[in-house]
């Protein structure tokens, strides 16, 4: 049988490269969780995709009920579940003031990590039940969070501190809306966000591996300066990124090619390992990369994980 991968925010970007290209072998049902149906739905046919090889689900991962209803839907639908990709993300850099989710919790963590984590608790058991022979669960990571890189370094940086914000449930009331307890600011809130997908994958990994044969892996996919993840940058930022990104850093890769990137961590049968972030050097070969020192803290993993339960209600 096909293979059957759900993909949150396929609807552009990342995700709806990466569900071309699955959907394209032939071998995988891509079910398109996203937040705009119509635009995924114009989406999935702008890239050509063929009707019997996608669904577009509906998942407002800002939230926490329309997660527990979309994983409901997909239950019903009967649909086995061998691959989860959590790719959705928001980024806020310009933003002055913080938003928040349905729940009241800011937005870029709500969605990028919290959103996610409830869905990928939930979907858990199904991935179990799969009889697929490489069952794999998937975290989009970035190098943006990673503070032993060049990119990870550039202001400000990421820092969990000691989670007080996020304990407190980031909700600008009698917490703060930062992780760390501090004041808001959207380009940090969105690689602490990154941070905590690397942390659960680890976490995951830890917890679940072995008993489950699942394979947990996170991944910078390149930088795709061209995304829809700049769309709320200043113009001036998105005249010049893309060209900085080509010509000085030389990290820029194509959506196209990301896209591919990723379909190879969902697929190929040489990236099976768990517990990796993958990366890919110039020449596009696949490596397994180091991640910074908050990013593979092991207590820090663990709390990410205890708190974040609380948050979505699971403990
Ligand atoms: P895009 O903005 O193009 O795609 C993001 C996707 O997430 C869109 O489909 C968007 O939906 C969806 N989304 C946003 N909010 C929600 C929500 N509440 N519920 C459901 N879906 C939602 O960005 P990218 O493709 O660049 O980003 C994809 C991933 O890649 C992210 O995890 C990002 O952190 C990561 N990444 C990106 C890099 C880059 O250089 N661009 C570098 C490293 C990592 P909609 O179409 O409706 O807006």
């Amino acid at each position: 049988r096909k293979g059957s991968v759900i993909i949150t925010g396929a609807s552009s970007g990342l995700g709806l490269a990466t569900a071309k290209a699955l959907a394209e072998t032939g071998k995988w049902h891509v079910i398109m969780a996203c937040r705009d149906f119509l635009k995924a739905e114009r989406a999935a046919k702008s890239v050509g995709m063929s009707k019997e090889n996608y669904t577009v689900m509906h998942l407002d991962l800002a939230s926490l009920d329309s997660v527990r209803q979309f994983v409901n839907n997909f239950k019903q639908s009967g649909r086995p579940l061998d691959v989860l990709v959590c790719n959705a993300a928001v980024y806020q850099p310009t933003a002055r003031e913080p938003s928040f989710t349905a729940d009241g919790i800011e937005l870029s963590v709500g969605i990028n990590h919290l959103g996610h984590f409830l869905l990928s608790r939930l979907l858990l058991d199904d991935m179990k039940q799969s009889d697929y022979p490489s069952k794999r669960l998937i975290i989009v990571g970035s190098i943006t969070g990673n503070t032993n890189t060049l990119a990870g370094n550039v202001p400000p940086k990421a820092n969990l501190g000691d989670m007080r914000g996020l304990a407190g449930g980031l909700n600008g009331l009698n917490s703060s809306t930062m992780i760390d307890g501090g004041d808001f600011d959207g380009a940090k809130a969105y690689k602490d966000s990154k941070i905590c997908n690397m942390l659960t994958m680890q976490e995951f990994h830890r917890r679940y591996h072995e008993e489950t044969g699942i394979t947990f892996a996170s991944l910078y996919p390149g930088c795709i300066a061209t995304t829809g993840l700049f769309r709320e940058h200043i113009p001036l930022f998105r005249l010049l990124f893309p060209p900085f990104q080509k010509f000085i850093t030389k990290g820029y890769v194509s959506e196209e090619e990301s896209g591919k990137r990723l379909a190879q961590v969902v697929s190929d049968p040489s990236l099976t390992k768990s517990g990796v972030y993958w990366s890919w050097n110039k020449d596009s070969a696949s490596f397994e990369n180091q991640l910074s020192e908050e990013a593979s803290d092991v207590s820090k993993a663990r709390k990410v994980w205890e708190i974040s339960e609380k948050l979505v209600g699971l403990a």
